[in-house]
């Protein structure tokens, strides 16, 4: 007997047939005498849905409030998918995070789990219970409820995998495993057998939605195999594993985020402190900056641009706007229509010319690059949004031309 972590996105749980489909596919593994816990997201658009809904009476909800509403999508589907398998004849329960034992920090929106207490869980599977969990959520010190971030139910299952020592984790989407591109925008992609963790956790931070990239950062710390793959097709997924031993992709994907805006901070005073007291300035208001871009000192001056998710780009704004006379410098300038587009491969380690590819391609498109950043397995590019599509398209051809392919 194992234990089964099975996990349930929005799509797969649309409406009734597919609850019902997924009601199925649970109760076959807990038929050949498996333990079986079940996490769910809220039906199809449900949590955008809310979102708007919150819009309607309040541009500015608090945070508390948002996780209120936001928490309900998951209630729905998980008291739905128990519905769905007690009609089918198997015994089970549904619980919200609280009752299944998620302890968070307390930041609303984008909390993090601290401690996970599987103990009813355990009791609800040694009652013979196939248990369904909400994902995304949880509850903090001051007993409210919590969410940890879109997609985040992802992590929901893996916390519950690790914590409860799972046999398996699967993680059932509406794609059959985890392509080289988004399958949904380039025809072209091809499915991988597996893919490493560190591999899927760069491709899921910059923008490959597959994978909450939490999901696999805890998938990693506590060496949990994740199978990703389809409710729909019942065809074998994508495994992301550690893979020490393997020859090493040269690039595994292609990834895009549009969820990202660019500011300059223009004609700063050369002189030493200056990239210290703007980024202080914001960090200390809890913004994360991405890509980093600093020219060389000309006439005196310098520029300074940088990267931020888009919806804290005025926040970041209205922070240095007067900050900026004060530091003697000219101007402040803010683009949202901008993409991040990254190639990501652990193989680039050891194989040089993967940036100088990347730039080929990128001018043979007549794409002009903005920024660039590196690590040792991802090369990421910010261009104008207008081009993005063309690019990830021109550079998965590039990198997996359909002719070249074994
Ligand atoms: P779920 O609701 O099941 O959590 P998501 O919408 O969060 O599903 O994630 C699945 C989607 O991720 C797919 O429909 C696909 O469009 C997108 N996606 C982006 N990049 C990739 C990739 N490299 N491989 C597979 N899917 C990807
Ligand atoms: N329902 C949440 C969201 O849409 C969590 C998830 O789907 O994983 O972000
Ligand atoms: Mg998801």
């Amino acid at each position: 007997m194992s234990l089964i972590v099975q996990k349930f996105g929005g799509t797969s749980v649309r409406d009734a047939e597919r609850i019902f489909n997924v009601a199925d596919i649970v109760t076959s593994k807990y038929k050949e005498g498996n333990d079986v816990v079940v996490v769910v997201s809220a039906q199809g658009d449900t949590t955008d849905d809310f979102i708007e809904k919150a819009a309607e009476i309040n541009k500015s909800p608090s945070k508390r409030e948002m996780d209120m509403l936001l928490s309900a999508g998951e209630q729905i589907s998980a008291s739905l998918l128990a519905m769905a398998i007690e009609k089918l004849g198997f015994p089970v329960v549904s619980l919200l995070g609280w009752q299944a034992g998620f302890h968070t920090t307390s930041s609303y929106g984008n909390a993090r789990i601290k401690r996970l207490d599987g103990s009813r869980i355990r009791k609800e599977l040694d009652k013979k219970n196939i248990v369904v969990v909400t994902g995304f959520q949880g509850v903090n010190k001051y007993d409210d409820m919590t969410t940890l971030g879109r997609g985040g139910s992802d992590t929901s299952a893996v916390a519950i995998a690790a914590s409860m020592h799972a046999d398996l984790c699967q993680i059932y989407t509406d794609v059959d495993g985890v392509y080289t591109a988004d399958p949904r925008k380039i025809s072209g992609a091809v499915k991988l057998d597996s893919i490493s963790y560190d591999e899927m956790l760069e491709l899921a931070t910059l923008g490959a939605q597959v994978l909450h990239n939490r999901s696999v950062e805890m998938a990693k710390k506590y060496n949990i195999e994740l199978e990703v793959l389809s409710s729909l097709t019942r065809k074998k997924g994508t495994i992301v594993k550690e893979e020490k031993n393997m020859e090493k992709m040269l690039i595994s994907g292609v990834a895009k985020d549009e969820n990202i805006a660019r500011i300059s901070v223009i004609g700063v005073p050369d002189k030493p402190g200056l990239a210290f007291k703007i980024f202080s300035k914001v960090s200390a208001k809890g913004i994360n900056i991405d890509i980093i871009l600093q020219s060389i000192g000309r006439n005196g001056t310098k520029d300074i641009s940088f990267t931020v998710e888009k919806s804290k780009m005025q926040e970041t704004i209205d922070i240095l706007k007067e900050y900026t006379e004060k530091l003697g410098a000219t101007g402040l300038v803010a683009d949202d229509e901008v993409a991040k587009v990254s190639i990501v491969g652990a193989g680039m380690e050891t194989n040089p010319g993967v940036a100088s590819a990347m730039f080929e391609c990128l001018y043979g498109n007549n794409v002009n690059i903005q920024m660039i950043s590196t690590s040792e397995i991802k090369i990421s590019v910010l261009i104008s949004k207008t081009d993005s599509d063309r690019a990830v398209a021109a550079i998965h051809d590039k990198f997996f031309p359909v002719n070249g392919r074994d």
